[in-house]
């Protein structure tokens, strides 16, 4: 298959549900986590799910970058744009999250705040050029997918002697989400794990092997269209069936078992690991993160500019730090679709294109349309 839409042809669709059906062994369940929200947003989006026999059941995982990202995080970029009067650059979705108080980075900008989105890293970089006498600080998020734009952001600025360019780091690893679900003190029961696809186009999917032989859990790397899903649902259930605790990949049109070397080359000249750090949901990582090493420190935000750290709970109520640990799913949060909606998210995991309860909703398979209320 060459064009996009081959990989959501419905026949093939139907092809593999019956497929998947016979696989699937009538006496047991099995419990399939994707890791990734993209994952996560093709299951609604083309309903994967009703496609799949009553006992596969698809876990939600904590692959959203915007969701794993602790509130306190946020507060710390807002206090860069509030006190220290910086130009903060962010992707979109960070903008709504909310943080202390539950304001939102779009609150802080509507008070007076300068803080702008952007669409890449050289947005910020053309801000930074654009404004001299101004210190801007892009608010970088996000897995080893958006490291390496970061790297070569930084390396330009060096590059340039540009002066007023800083960035507030918060690239996080996926190996170590993986293992923190795995060695999480109640952790959830999960058969097999259809692993991330763009983060694996860069790291490849050897990082996964360790997991999938320790413990005991088969893994497939999964492209983010509906046919990629299903068929890595399909080879999942194949290795659960066959006791295999192998890592297979679906998504060999663009992962590689090495995966781009050129990529973790320019993130290693850049970054290195931060002992550890705070995720939503899973908590204190070690050796989860990544830092600006000492040779770029004049691009790291966190060392020009000082910001206190505060502890901010979540909103009361809000089940993102379970879903994100795959303990819950969106519906079982008694805000969702009440309190909660993408227009009024209390939590990231309403907020982001890449979460499991913006999924829910945005699909309409979990909402209620006002005069459309199923019968009685
Ligand atoms: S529905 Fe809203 S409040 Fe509930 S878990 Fe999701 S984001 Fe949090």
């Amino acid at each position: 298959m060459k064009y996009v839409n081959e990989f959501r042809d419905q026949k093939t669709a139907r092809h593999i549900a019956t497929a998947i059906k016979q696989a699937a062994h009538s006496g047991r369940h099995y419990r399939l986590m994707e890791f990734c929200g993209g994952h996560t947003h093709a299951i609604f989006r083309y309903g994967i799910q009703d496609l799949m026999p009553a006992n596969v059941e698809f876990v939600h995982g904590p692959g959203c970058p915007v969701c794993v990202l602790p509130a306190a995080r946020i507060d710390e970029a807002m206090q860069l744009a509030e006190q220290h009067g910086v130009i903060l650059c962010t992707y979109g979705d960070m903008m709504r999250v909310p943080a202390g108080s539950r304001r939102s980075l779009m609150q802080a900008k509507a008070g007076g705040a300068d803080i702008r989105m952007i669409y890449s890293t050289q947005d910020a970089l053309q801000i930074a050029r654009d404004n001299p006498n101004q210190q801007v600080v892009f608010f970088a998020i996000g897995f080893e997918t958006t490291t390496p734009p970061t790297a070569v952001a930084i390396k330009q600025a060096a590059a340039k002697g540009l002066k007023n360019f800083s960035v507030f780091c918060n690239h996080v690893l996926t190996p170590a989400a993986l293992g923190a679900i795995l060695n999480a003190p109640e952790p959830v029961t999960i058969d097999a794990f259809l692993g991330p696809s763009h983060v694996s186009t860069i790291i490849g999917s050897r990082p996964y092997e360790r997991f999938a032989k320790e413990y005991g859990k088969p893994i497939v790397i999964a492209g983010f269209e509906p046919l990629d899903v299903m068929q890595s649902a399909l080879m999942a259930i194949r290795l659960v069936n066959e006791g295999s605790h192998e890592v297979e990949n679906e998504y060999s049109r663009a992962v590689t078992r090495d995966g781009n070397c050129k990529a973790q080359a320019l993130m290693a000249d850049v970054f290195e690991l931060r002992d550890s750090f705070e995720w939503r949901g899973l908590g204190l990582i070690v050796d989860s993160a990544l830092q600006i090493k000492s040779e770029f420190a004049s691009f790291d935000a966190e060392q020009r500019f000082a910001v206190e750290t505060h502890a901010i709970s979540d909103v009361k109520g809000c089940a993102c730090p379970e879903i994100l640990r795959g303990q819950k799913k969106p519906v079982e949060c008694k805000l969702f679709g009440t309190v909660c909606t993408p227009e009024n998210p209390m939590g990231s995991c309403m907020v982001s294109s890449e979460g499991a309860c913006a999924a829910y909703w945005s699909y309409g398979r979990h909402r209620v349309v006002p005069g459309c209320e199923p019968a009685a």
